[in-house]
């Protein structure tokens, strides 16, 4: 396979081409389907200034990659954060192809990035970005191309400006189908997709910890990130009666070996805003939230995040990637040396892709899903693809990432198949 034409100055692409190439090297996938699955389909680079409602002047980057579509429209989120390289969304909308054919969704894979600081901008103002992102990116985006959700510094009310933005440039008060998921309830969204991705990396560890004898009431467990899908995550594995004893977020963590009292944490949140001052816990570094003593880690903030240097240290048996690419592949062969059950980020949370599939048929058909139903298709789903995953590694003698990973790219490489060579 060739990997001359793209130079990845990106950890998180770095790391989805050397999966790739594992994926290549087992299954002896033919040269030209490598060569088609290590570039993306598209990149299109986006450049606005809009004219922010607190008076100032912004210009900036965006990018939409949409790496495969060989199963259908590429599916992915819309991460923001000024630090995001044309290069990171290459990486990451690779790994959205690999997630939609693991599931078993007809999507392919995609992802946008827009650099601007999220954090750093009034309602209005980030309203302001999105609607300027969205009408310069309206070509890229639709039911049968392009259908965005919420990633990191993105959430639902900003997909409710993205629908409102499509539909109102067309003079209509909704789309024609699904343009975006992860939208508010109330403009056409689903119930239960913001709890998908938390919900569906809590079902994943009730798999593993099942297949390897934990008893989930018995478990400890640590969380990083604090977002959507750590917060999630974090409330409902205690709600499974696990102990969670470390949760951290970008200023820092917190650890209790007692066990957080996650219903005080949740008030503390309310009250002040933040999980700083929580007095019942002890205040430490990120690093210590990674290497605490318990049996589940789940690292739900960004990539990267396990390293040669702390991969070591790391004392969870299962570690459940609800990011994406939080591991290093030379930390990877560390944990799987180590003999430890690393459930790939492709399966692990995957249920935000899923129950966002659920939203697109819901909206294309005009129907509506009750909560039960989205709930009890999520847990069925994430199920049956774990079960799959795992029989299929036992049977190879492969851990969790390989083998999903060759179940995902040769789906992948039989639709490619199946379309033919000719335009
Ligand atoms: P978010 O922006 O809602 O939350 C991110 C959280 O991580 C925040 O609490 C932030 O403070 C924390 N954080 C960032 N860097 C950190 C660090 N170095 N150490 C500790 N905490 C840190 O994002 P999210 O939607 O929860 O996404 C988190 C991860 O999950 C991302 O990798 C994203 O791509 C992945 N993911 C999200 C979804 C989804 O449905 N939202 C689906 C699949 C995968």
């Amino acid at each position: 396979m060739s990997t001359k034409t793209i130079m990845p100055k990106s950890t998180i692409l770095e790391t989805a081409l050397f999966n790739l190439e594992q994926v290549a090297g087992r299954l002896g996938v033919d040269s030209q389907f490598m060569e088609k699955l290590s570039e993306p389909k598209e990149v299109i680079n986006i450049s606005a200034n809009p004219l922010l409602p607190s008076g100032r002047k912004l210009s900036f980057k965006a990018f939409i990659v949409r790496h495969n579509d060989a199963m259908g429209p590429a599916k992915g989120g819309i991460r923001m954060n000024h630090n995001v390289t044309a290069e990171d969304i290459t990486g990451l909308a690779m790994e959205m192809t690999w997630k939609t054919s693991l599931i078993g969704v007809p999507f392919g894979g995609g992802k946008s990035g827009i650099c601007v600081d999220a954090a750093s901008l009034s309602a209005a103002d980030k309203e302001a970005v999105l609607r300027s992102f969205t009408r310069a990116a309206r070509r890229h985006i639709g039911p049968e191309i392009y259908i965005p959700a919420p990633d990191m510094g993105t959430n639902e009310i900003d997909m409710g400006h993205i629908r409102d933005c499509i539909a109102y440039s067309s003079g209509t008060s909704i789309t024609d189908g699904c343009f975006v998921t992860g939208k508010p309830v109330i403009l056409g969204g689903i119930v239960g997709r913001r709890e998908a991705t938390g919900k569906g990396v809590v079902y994943s560890i009730l798999a593993a910890c099942k297949n390897l004898g934990i008893d989930i009431a018995n478990a400890r467990v640590a969380v990083q990130g604090f977002g959507n899908v750590g917060s999630v995550a974090a409330f409902e594995i205690a709600r499974c009666g696990a102990k969670v004893v470390a949760i951290s977020d970008i200023e820092g963590g917190l650890l209790n070996t007692n066990g957080i009292d996650m219903a005080k944490l949740a008030a503390h949140i309310s009250q002040t805003g933040s999980m700083r001052d929580f007095r019942e816990a002890e205040t430490v570094d990120n690093n210590s939230v990674l290497t605490c003593d318990c049996e589940i880690l789940i690292p739900a903030a960004s990539q990267s995040q396990i390293t040669k240097k702390n991969a070591d240290g790391i004392k969870a048996k299962i570690i459940a990637e609800g990011a994406n690419a939080p591991t290093m592949p030379e930390a990877d062969e560390i944990l799987n040396l180590a003999g430890k059950c690393v459930i790939p980020d492709i399966l692990c949370n995957a249920g935000g892709v899923f129950v966002s599939y659920l939203e697109y048929t819901q909206e294309t058909q005009r129907e509506q899903m009750t909560l039960s139903q989205v709930e009890s298709r999520l847990k069925e789903r994430m199920d049956t693809k774990f079960a799959e995953v795992l029989n299929y590694a036992q049977i190879k003698m492969l851990n969790l990432r390989q083998a999903a990973m060759d179940k995902a790219v040769s789906r992948v490489v039989d639709a490619l198949e199946a379309r033919g060579f000719l335009p």
